[in-house]
């Protein structure tokens, strides 16, 4: 309040302003009122427009000039409403005529006050606005950048830098100023300093080998996150680092497999957010980890399968080239004993006795059997893949193959028919293996038809630009269970059969490996005693 006369002053001052509870500093004139109203920042000024030396006016003026923010009440004698003009342009907000009336004094109050209480409780909006616009900022830093994270885990696959990765975003969402990574290593069980942010060079040496910060392994204990600051830290080594310390477990099921540790050098206690956050980075380190777990244990399984398969093919390999040098070193000493043989049945080396030939009849058809085990196996090794690629026409190949087993057709009562079409399959084959594929299925079609069986042998088109032919008979058939295994090599359906109509169980085999070898599928239909067809494809050319 500037007032000089003192009657005045305590009739404002003391009974109103006192009695309305309000804290009253009274000054006389208006330099010393600036100077107060700086150091005492009062809500309200009440200041006689009449003062001595320098007027209320003059203390407008440079209360407005030095943007003091006060609502100022003038007090002026009635007659001097230029004054008061005057006072209002430069901010006053009421005028009191005097002499004061106490009522007109407290209204007056009153209304400065109301509008003062209206703007503090703005202010105080403002900044608790303020204050969640920026907890909600954060908010969004801390979950881009754990969602950062997230997608970190699933796309980085080197673990150094997904590490990292964890590291600085841990340290960013809960603002620490150091982090680090123990892992726990598979085989003894300690914890290792896997990673880290700003650690002492002396310590940063410790790369990978155990760790042990004091705090770390009671976590790893627990299970259990563990926040820690001031006093209570400063009986762990990790004091000397920092005075704020945060551990969460990197957990997979139950065990901690790993630790993450945050620690801020001033003495500020991580929160209950500080954890929470953390604990989500975790959950994520933990995919990761477990991730590059099944990772390591696949790509063992996987080499492991390699070694494995590439020993098996190269005894495979061995096997097969062995088969080939014994089946040609045997094909010519037994051709060569088998024509003496013949030459001997055949009388051509002098008479025999009967009982002679006919021992030696029986040497001729076992020499028979093993010449042909011999060529077959020596044929299996041959046509693992196709050599002389060229087109031909598949009529003419079937054709071919028809005219080599009309006679031992007729030799057995078997009819051979051709159903093909008149336009040419041009296929791009190896004429010789595709000679063996047609053998192989006629020689068995006509060795399992009975005497006035007939075979034939057809071919088509089909809708996806292949060709397919088949070879059908109406002999013993082969049972369901069998289908599936007869393409396998030396599989025979049954022993009795086997010695009935002879043969090695190698043909299918052979027929399937030169079919698949052209691009081309083999199968069979047949019905116990009503017959079988057998069928392949090859790509046929437009
Ligand atoms: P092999 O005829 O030398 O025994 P294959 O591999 O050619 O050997 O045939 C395997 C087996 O499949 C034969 O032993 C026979 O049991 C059965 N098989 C093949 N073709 C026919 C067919 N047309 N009719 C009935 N059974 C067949």
């Amino acid at each position: 309040m500037v007032e000089s006369d003192p009657v005045v002053s305590d009739l404002i001052a003391r009974q109103v302003l006192g009695a309305m509870g309000l804290k009253v500093k009274v000054v006389e004139e208006a330099s010393s009122a600036f100077q107060e109203s700086l150091s005492f920042s009062p809500d309200l000024v009440i200041a006689n427009l009449d003062l001595p030396g320098l007027s209320g006016k003059d203390l407008m003026a440079a209360l407005s000039s030095q943007s003091v923010q006060v609502p100022v009440i003038m007090i002026a004698p009635k007659g001097q409403e230029k004054d008061v003009i005057q006072a209002f342009r430069l901010g006053a907000s009421d005028y009191i005529p005097s002499p004061v009336r106490e009522a007109e004094v407290a209204s007056a109050v009153e209304r400065a006050l109301k509008t003062v209480r209206a703007r503090r409780e703005r202010e105080g909006l403002r900044q608790q606005l303020e204050r969640a616009n920026h907890e909600l900022q954060r908010r969004v830093t801390e979950l881009t950048t754990l969602f950062g994270v997230g997608k970190a885990v699933t796309s980085v696959t080197d673990q150094r830098k997904l590490f990292q990765m964890i590291l600085e975003s841990g340290m960013k969402i809960t603002r620490a100023d150091s982090a680090w990574l123990l892992m726990q290593d598979e085989r003894s069980g300690k914890y290792l300093l896997s990673d880290f942010i700003n650690l002492p060079k002396s310590l940063a040496d410790n790369l990978n080998q155990p760790w042990d910060d004091g705090v770390s392994s009671l976590v790893a204990l627990s299970g259990e996150t563990l926040t820690l600051n001031g006093e209570a830290l400063k009986r762990f080594k990790i004091s000397s680092l920092g005075q704020a310390a945060m551990v969460v477990p990197v957990k997979v099921g139950k065990s901690a497999i790993a630790l993450l540790v945050m620690l801020r050098k001033a003495n500020q206690e991580f929160d209950s957010s500080d954890t929470a956050m953390l604990e989500a980075v975790s959950d994520y380190a933990s995919i990761s980890l477990v991730n590059a777990r099944l990772f390591r244990a696949l790509d063992q399984r996987a080499a492991s399968l390699q070694s494995e398969m590439e020993r098996s093919h190269s005894t495979e390999r061995a096997k097969d080239e062995m088969i080939q040098n014994v089946s040609h070193e045997l094909r010519t000493p037994l051709v060569a004993a088998k024509g003496y043989v013949d030459m001997l049945v055949n009388g051509d080396m002098g008479g025999l006795a009967a009982d002679q030939k006919d021992a030696l009849s029986i040497a001729q058809q076992k020499l028979v059997r093993v010449l042909e085990l011999v060529e077959a196996m020596a044929l299996m090794m041959d046509t693992a893949a196709p050599k002389k690629l060229k087109d031909h026409n598949l009529n003419d190949l079937a054709s071919q193959a028809l005219g080599r087993y009309q006679a031992q057709a007729r030799q057995a009562g078997v009819k051979l028919g051709a159903q093909l079409p008149k336009e040419p399959l041009i296929v791009h084959v190896d004429d010789e293996q595709l000679g063996i594929v047609f053998d192989q299925l006629i020689s068995n079609a006509i060795k399992f038809s009975p005497n006035g069986g007939q075979v034939t042998v057809g071919a088509q088109r089909t809708r996806d630009h292949k060709v397919q032919v088949t070879v059908t008979d109406n002999g013993i058939g082969i049972s369901k269970k069998h289908l599936n295994q007869i393409f396998d090599r030396f599989y025979q359906v049954d022993g009795s059969t086997t010695r009935q109509f002879g043969g090695l169980g190698i043909g299918l085999a052979l027929v399937r490996e030169i079919i698949t070898a052209h691009g081309g599928q083999v199968g069979v239909e047949s019905k116990v005693e009503q017959g079988s067809s057998f069928h392949f494809t090859l790509p046929v050319k437009q």
